[in-house]
């Protein structure tokens, strides 16, 4: 039997939504609902530095006056660390974690290839650290998941074939901050894995990503979603819309 489609929204409530959001919005509400599916609205509040219930409270006010329904909210993600706990617990019983203790400035200086979202190559610099090597740092460290020399190949609704080494084009990934706090590759792929989300339609700044999650989604067992990846808004000066730019929001739009 077909699944039903389920699609989702989620926000990071770090502003007010702007025009561009709302057609992503749009679009990732329609895909499932044409096809008589669902649709989720989760917030992404991971950084909780620059995320505030106020805009997550507007975000649902805005998305109410656009008539766009959602069907459930689910957890939000600055209450699910004890949930991620586990999925890092299977990725680290699996061999595949390492800590890394490079610093900012240290990746920046490697001179390698990044990806369009600005993600650097890591060249495995603490991949093999010796225990004592390790312990000589003395500070917690950022945890890195090892990726195969593989090809991922996605087709996506919007923008067609992709293809993605990660070895070659985004090498191992960190999974979990110096800090504790666990990164959006993972928290994404466990939310909407746990969710049964069957399609992700969301901004095109995204598309890189998808490798990623899908070697998550394989890890953790989650079959793959659909991918649609849509067109950026754009600024009279070229810009993509950004929040904290205030481009175009909906407070703005609401008052005309
Ligand atoms: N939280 C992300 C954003 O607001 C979207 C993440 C996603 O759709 O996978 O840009």
């Amino acid at each position: 039997m077909e699944k039903r489609p389920i699609g989702r929204f989620a926000p990071t409530p770090s502003g007010r939504m702007h025009l561009g959001n709302v057609f992503a919005a749009l679009l990732s509400w329609l895909s499932p609902k044409s096809q008589g599916g669902g649709w989720i609205l989760r917030m992404e509040d991971l950084d909780t530095l620059r995320t505030r219930a106020e805009y997550a409270e507007l975000l649902r006010d805005d998305l109410r006056w656009l008539g766009l329904h959602w069907d459930e909210e689910t957890q939000p993600q600055s209450q699910r660390s004890a949930v991620y706990d586990r999925y890092f617990e299977q990725l680290r019983d699996l061999g595949l974690l390492y800590p890394c203790y490079c610093t900012r400035s240290q990746l920046h200086n490697v001179n390698a290839p990044h990806l369009s979202d600005g993600t650097y190559v890591y060249p495995g610099t603490c991949r093999d650290l010796s225990p004592e090597a390790q312990k000589a740092f003395g500070r917690a460290p950022a945890w890195r998941l090892r990726v195969p020399d593989r090809v991922w190949q996605l087709t996506d609704l919007a923008q067609g074939e992709f293809v993605q080494n990660l070895a070659t084009d985004c090498g191992d990934f960190v999974v979990r901050r110096a800090d504790g706090v666990y990164v959006y590759q993972l928290a994404v792929t466990v939310d909407d894995g746990e969710a049964g989300v069957t399609e992700v339609v969301r901004g095109m700044d995204l598309l890189s990503s998808a490798p990623r999650q899908m070697y998550l989604q394989e890890l953790f067992g989650f079959s793959h979603p659909e991918y649609g990846h849509v067109p950026m808004l754009l600024a009279p000066d070229g810009r993509r819309l950004s929040k904290r730019d205030r481009d175009l929001d909906l407070g703005e739009l609401r008052k005309r």
